[in-house]
């Protein structure tokens, strides 16, 4: 893939770099779009991350992230919401593509993921208006059934594109290999996400067998097991000609080596790989 397209998503660079000293990096590595994460940008200041923004010419390709919507309770169903609408209100100051939704595994005790999906339906849907009038998409991510308890209860493409239906303008998806590689449908789910004009983002990395870590073992494409340009042909048969994100969450590998070297290697096999 040309190199015009590859967008870090700062989580591959969380333990080496701040926000300001990702931006610097970045433009210095000669990589323009970048996608932050939203205690990054509090860490530097809303403010001061959009001069920074400015300052160096950088596209945001989206924001991470909103979502954990499923509640228990009035008081946090409440702090859902206002949680979802101030990081429409980050996405927007700093011109970010989209918002991420990572959409909530079950509230604490429950046993009732009909429920979870129910109320993240309920949410996304409560909180869209602002994001319409804001100009700010809303990305749903599927993310691996691994994580449907704690981290999501949307797990396939399938679902995303269900939840688009129910809920319309406004909401698309964000797909990431990692979460999605394994479905059997992929490659139908992908291009009725593209029929749609849906597709808000593509995550890209790789599959480690074995993986050490559920969350925080991913691999450079490339490394692992996904047929990367088998779905990426897929991803671009369905339209999608936006910025693909490198983001990988590496504790064991990636994180500990310096992060100009992480650059490089992410360009050669965007390059190569992708
Ligand atoms: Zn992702």
């Amino acid at each position: 893939m040309p190199l015009e397209r590859l967008s870090m998503n700062l989580a591959t660079v969380r333990e080496q770099w701040t926000f300001e000293e990702a931006v610097v990096g970045c433009r210095e590595a000669g990589i323009a779009t970048i996608a932050p994460w939203r205690d990054q940008l509090e860490h530097c200041g809303i403010a001061r991350a959009r001069r920074l923004i400015s300052d160096y010419g950088m596209s945001i390709s989206g924001l991470c992230r909103g979502g954990f919507f499923p509640y228990d309770g009035a008081r946090e169903r409440r702090a859902a919401v206002d949680d979802n609408l101030r990081a429409i209100e980050e996405a927007a100051a700093i011109g970010a593509g989209c918002l991420v939704l990572v959409c909530g595994g079950l509230p604490a005790g429950s046993r009732n993921i009909a429920g979870a999906r129910e109320q993240i339906e309920e949410l996304i849907s409560k909180i869209l208006p602002e994001a319409r009038s804001a100009g700010v998409p809303l990305g749903i991510e599927p993310l691996h059934p691994m994580y449907a308890a704690d981290r999501s209860c949307v797990n396939t493409l399938a679902q995303a594109n269900d939840l688009c239906d129910l809920l319309g303008e406004g909401v698309g998806v964000v797909i990431d290999l990692y979460h999605v590689w394994w479905d059997p449908r992929l490659s139908g789910e992908i291009a009725r996400t593209g029929e749609a004009g849906r597709i808000l983002g593509l995550h890209l990395c790789d599959w480690l067998v074995p993986t050490r870590d559920l969350a925080t073992d991913r691999g450079m494409m490339g490394d692992g097991i996904i047929d990367i340009p088998l779905v990426r042909g897929w991803v671009d048969r369905a339209g999608y000609k936006g910025a693909c994100e490198v983001e990988i969450f590496s504790a064991l590998n990636w994180w500990k080596r310096p992060a100009g070297e992480v650059l490089e290697v992410a360009k050669q096999r965007f390059v190569s790989v992708c």
